[in-house]
């Protein structure tokens, strides 16, 4: 038996987590939802998913452009076992009640504040305090980036205090609305960026200060990282974790991997959209300086969080433990392959 989930929200993330759940052998998307009848609620449909209005009252719209739609949110979520809620920044909070009226265990993406749920998500770092939630946060794709790393680094060795700079992709390829055509954006100007904290709603104990930018790119965000280590580490030893680490990819400026573009070029004859889950850890940047690791990475913002996603559906819902989820992910999506 399938767990039936429905995704409220069939935009950019919502679209990849529901495409990376019909791929997995002990789940199924029961519907999704859409509030305008446009080019992806026609797509959804044409891929077999069934679509429902995210606001009620729009069911007559899809009708009177000829979208064949099941009914109301609320419909759809009468006959789940979760909801993967992937809708805009801030309105996963607002829709929140709904799922605790009816009693439905709920996933909310990085957009919202850590309070929306119990737990901050990252599927290597914390999957056993996600077991049996009611409420959990995925969190952000800069935030699951640095996890990641920082978690697989801490696993290995003692480490100190962290600084990390975030250059953020202004926009994602789609938002043709906002956008930043010529200039470099502080954002936030003050310290620090959200990102240091969102950590350490995953990891408590790292000590961690971050700044970030916004620059005019849709591909990827590209992070630099400095780590104390407390004992003598060398370069290859770290480069030695991180290539042990399925959702972590490790590359080379000597195989061409001379910027994001380049990454994203690779991505597009790896995956379906160019969706890279790992973060792309330039192995070469690996240095180890007075006893501190520099490190860049690049993080596919649109479909890093998704593999995570698929894991928090597991704890929640008890289907497999960690090691036994995150294998059958990564199978699934072909990830570290
Ligand atoms: P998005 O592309 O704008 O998609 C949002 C979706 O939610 C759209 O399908 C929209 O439908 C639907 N929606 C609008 N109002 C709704 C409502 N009241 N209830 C339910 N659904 C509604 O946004 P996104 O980029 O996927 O972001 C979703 C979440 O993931 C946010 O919390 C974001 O911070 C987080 N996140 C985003 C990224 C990223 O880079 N994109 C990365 C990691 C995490 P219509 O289009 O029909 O209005």
């Amino acid at each position: 038996m399938k767990v039936k989930v429905a995704i409220n929200g069939y935009g950019t993330i919502g679209k990849r987590v529901a495409d990376a759940i019909s791929l997995q052998p002990d789940m199924e998307v029961a519907g999704v939802t859409k509030t305008k009848p446009d080019f992806d609620a026609k797509m959804a449909v044409k891929k077999g998913y069934k679509l429902y209005a995210a606001i009620p009252e729009r069911v007559k719209v899809f009708e009177e452009a000829g979208i064949e739609v099941h009914g109301t949110v609320e419909e759809l979520l009468e006959n789940v076992d979760l909801v993967v809620d992937c809708s805009p920044n801030k309105v996963g909070a607002q829709n929140k009640p709904l799922y605790e009226k009816l009693g439905i265990k709920a996933i909310f993406q990085g957009g919202e504040k850590k309070d929306v749920a119990d737990v901050s998500f990252n599927a290597i770092a914390n999957f056993e305090k996600a077991v049996g939630k009611r409420f959990v946060r995925v969190v952000s794709c800069n935030t699951t980036g640095l996890t990641r790393l920082i978690y697989t680094i801490k696993k290995s060795f003692s480490i100190g205090k962290v600084r990390a700079t975030m250059i953020r992709r202004v926009v994602d390829p789609k938002e043709d609305k906002k956008g930043l055509v010529n200039g470099i954006e502080p954002n936030p100007i003050k310290l620090p960026s959200h990102h240091g904290p969102d950590v350490q709603s995953v990891l408590p104990d790292v000590n961690i200060v971050t700044t970030a930018f916004k620059v005019p790119t849709t591909l990827m965000h590209v992070h630099s990282v400095a780590i104390e280590l407390q004992d003598s580490v060398s370069e290859d030893a770290v480069r030695e974790v991180l290539a042990a680490e399925p959702r972590i990819m490790l590359i080379n400026s000597g195989d061409g991997f001379t910027s994001t573009a380049k990454v994203i070029e690779f991505a597009r004859e790896l995956r379906m959209r160019y969706d890279l889950y790992e973060n792309a850890v330039w192995a070469d940047s690996i240095g180890i300086v007075d006893g501190e690791l520099y490190v860049t990475q690049a993080i596919n913002q649109e479909s890093i969080v998704v593999p995570e996603n698929i894991d928090a559906i597991r704890a929640m819902l008890e289907l497999k433990n960690k090691e036994e989820s995150i294998k059958e992910t990564n199978r699934t999506l072909k990830i570290g392959v």
